[in-house]
C-alpha cells in the first residue's frame, strides 16, 4: 500500500511558529502587566513594608485609603491595626494614640484609647474647650468649660421633702428634678429617704467653694476634690449631691444602704455615678459616692452596662 504523505506547506509552518511565538509573547506581556498592576495595589505596598498578607488584608479591611497611605508613610507598626480593632477606637485620633503610646509604652492599647479619647494626653486644665451643648448630654469636666455667665434656662426647685436647706435653695434643671423625684419615690418604697444636699451652683458659688479648699489645703488638694469655676458639673444644673436621712456624711455614704440602692438603680431614672471608684485618672476626681449626674435613661443604661465613665461615652458617641 502506498502511504499518503501529509504535506504541510511551508507557509503553514511559518504561521504556526509565528502563532506559538506570539502566544508566548502575549502570555509574557500579560504576566508583566499583571505584576505591574499588582505592584500598584495597597496589598503589595503593605507587604513591601513588612506586613504579612494576612496583616495587609486586615489593614485594608479596617482603614480608609487615606489612612492606608498614612500607614505606608510609617515604619511597620503592628499597634496600628491592633488599635483600630479596639472597641472605642476613633480614627481621627490615630496619630495621637501612636504618639501617646510611644511616650507610655507600659500602657495597654485599651488604656491608650481610653486616655487619649478623654484628652488625658493633655494635663487637666491644660486646654479649655467651651461646652456648647446645653442639653442633658452636655459635658463639663477638667477640659470642657462653661462660660462664667452660663445659667440653665429651665431651673426648677427641688421640693424640701427631698432637699435640705431653706425653700428654694436647691435647684436643678426641670428634667433633672423630675427624674430625681421619681427616683426618690421609688427609693422610699424600700425605706430609703433620698435627700439632695447640693445641686445647681453658679460660677461665683463654685469659685468660692474652690478657693475655700485652695486657701486651706493648696491647689493640688483642691483640684482633687473640687472643680475650678466653669469646670463644675454643678453649674450645668444636671448634677446632684445625694445623701439620705440615715446617712449624711461624705466619709461614710459609700457604706450606706442608700448608696447600695443608688448604685444598683439610679440608671433606671437616668442618673449615673459621675466619679466612680477606680476611674480617678479618667474623670480627674476622687471617687464621689454622692455625686450623681442626669444624662437620661438611655445613656445611663449604656454606662451602667458597659462600666465606662461619661467622659468616655461622650468622646466616643457624642463628640466623634
Ligand atoms: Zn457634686
Amino acid at each position: 500500500m502506498k502511504k499518503k504523505k501529509i504535506r504541510v506547506s511551508k507557509t503553514s509552518k511559518i504561521i504556526l511558529v509565528l502563532l506559538v511565538v506570539l502566544g508566548f509573547i502575549a502570555y509574557g506581556a500579560k504576566k508583566v502587566y499583571d505584576e505591574y498592576q499588582y505592584k500598584k495595589t495597597y496589598e503589595y505596598k503593605l507587604t513591601e513594608k513588612g506586613y504579612s498578607l494576612k496583616e495587609a488584608e486586615n489593614i485594608l479591611k479596617l482603614f480608609s485609603n487615606k489612612r492606608v497611605d498614612y500607614i505606608l508613610s510609617l515604619n511597620k507598626n503592628e499597634n496600628i491595626y491592633k488599635l483600630a480593632e479596639e472597641k472605642y477606637y476613633i480614627d481621627s485620633k490615630l496619630e495621637e494614640y501612636l504618639a501617646f503610646l510611644e511616650e507610655n509604652e507600659e500602657l495597654t492599647l485599651t488604656d491608650v484609647i481610653t486616655l487619649v479619647n478623654v484628652n488625658r494626653h493633655h494635663e487637666f486644665y491644660e486646654k479649655d474647650i467651651e461646652t456648647t451643648d446645653k442639653s442633658n448630654t452636655m459635658i463639663v469636666n477638667k477640659y470642657y468649660v462653661l462660660k462664667d455667665d452660663y445659667v440653665p434656662d429651665n431651673l426648677a426647685i427641688i421640693p424640701t421633702t427631698h432637699s435640705w436647706g431653706a425653700y428654694g435653695e436647691n435647684q436643678a434643671t426641670a428634667d433633672t428634678v423630675n427624674a430625681f423625684m421619681n427616683m426618690a419615690q421609688a427609693a422610699a418604697t424600700e425605706g430609703i429617704n433620698l435627700m439632695v444636699n447640693s445641686s445647681y451652683r453658679d460660677y461665683a458659688d463654685q469659685d468660692r467653694v474652690y478657693k475655700l479648699y485652695e486657701d486651706s489645703y493648696g491647689k493640688e488638694y483642691a483640684d482633687n476634690i473640687a472643680a475650678r469655676p466653669g469646670h463644675s458639673e454643678h453649674q450645668s444644673g444636671y448634677a446632684l449631691d445625694i445623701f439620705s436621712t440615715d446617712s449624711t456624711s461624705q466619709k461614710t455614704f459609700a457604706e450606706s444602704n442608700a448608696y447600695a440602692w443608688l448604685k444598683q438603680n439610679c440608671y433606671k431614672y437616668g442618673f449615673i455615678i459621675r466619679y466612680p471608684e477606680g476611674k480617678e485618672n479618667i474623670t480627674g476626681f476622687n471617687f464621689e459616692s454622692w455625686h450623681y449626674r442626669y444624662v437620661g435613661v438611655e445613656i445611663a443604661t449604656y454606662i451602667q452596662e458597659n462600666d465606662i465613665t461619661y467622659d468616655e461615652y461622650y468622646a466616643y458617641y457624642l463628640q466623634k
